[in-house]
């Protein structure tokens, strides 16, 4: 049996990731902050694929709780670890940077950029101990190309790619893989304000995208079959230049 923890799997993209993965045999571990009726409604999704999961709240900008519930997983679970981290919580608060306030910068920075710290410190011992580990990180075209009133958004992400490639080369020879997803326009409830008739213009596939379409790179990075991809980006934007 391999674990695997899925930050914000509650809603959205993240859902879809642990809903994925539990049809290839992982047990999910599902994380949230806030929406405990939404957390509950993904377990019950996991195991109506005959999957096998369990819920795990704590707020992913937070050290203490960060550590706290993954050093109560651990001791709870002696002999076993945590295999595949998906780092995918994440927020936004856009403003334009003339008018963007401390509060709306950190905010961001926290939940989308320092968790990733966080979460993968805490996990990474494990998984070089026992060679074996997939890292992968839910980003954004946001960082890659940046995007007007996203500066926050777009340093957070863009900092998780740099990341990413960073952390990569240095547990290679380790047989642990680190790898970014950056999706593009997806329908969820982080995109239901934008408009969507208007955006879509601009998309060469004419659509957002569905978090199934996600998912599925998700658990290909996830698989056997990645084993030689570490420290890349994959877009899922339906063709937006990037
Ligand atoms: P949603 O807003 O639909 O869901 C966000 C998820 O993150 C929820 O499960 C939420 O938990 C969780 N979350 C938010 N803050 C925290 C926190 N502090 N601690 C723990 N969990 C938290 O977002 P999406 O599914 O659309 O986005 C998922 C990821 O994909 C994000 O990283 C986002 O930046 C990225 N992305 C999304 C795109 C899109 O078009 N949708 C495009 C590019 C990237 P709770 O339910 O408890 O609130």
């Amino acid at each position: 049996m391999r674990y695997v923890l899925v930050t914000g799997g509650s809603r959205g993209i993240g859902r879809a990731i642990c809903v994925s993965l539990s049809k290839e045999g992982f047990h999910i571990i599902i994380n949230y902050n806030s929406n405990s009726t939404e957390a509950e409604a993904t377990l019950a999704m996991v195991r109506e694929n005959g999957g096998s999961g369990e819920i795990m709240q704590f707020d992913v900008s937070s050290q203490d709780a960060v550590e706290k519930a993954l050093g109560d997983w651990q001791a709870g679970n002696e002999g076993k670890y945590i295999h595949v981290l998906v780092n995918n919580a994440g927020i936004r608060k856009d403003a334009l940077l003339m008018w963007m306030k401390n509060q709306e910068w950190s905010d961001v920075l926290n939940t989308n950029l320092n968790s990733f710290l966080y979460i993968t410190r805490f996990l990474l011992k494990d998984m070089l101990v026992n060679k074996w580990g997939r890292i992968i990180n839910i980003v954004s075209l946001s960082g890659i190309k940046g995007l007007p009133g996203q500066a926050n958004y777009s340093a957070a992400k863009g900092g998780v790619i740099a990341a990413t490639k960073a952390l990569a080369q240095e547990i290679a020879k380790k047989n642990v893989t680190v790898n970014a997803v950056a999706p593009g326009f997806i329908r969820s409830d982080m995109t239901k304000d934008l408009d969507e008739a208007q955006l879509k213009a601009m998309i060469p596939m004419g659509r957002f995208g569905k978090p199934e379409e996600v998912a599925s790179v998700v658990r290909f990075l996830a698989s056997e079959e990645a084993s030689y991809i570490t420290g890349s980006v994959i877009n899922v934007n339906g063709g937006l230049y990037t």
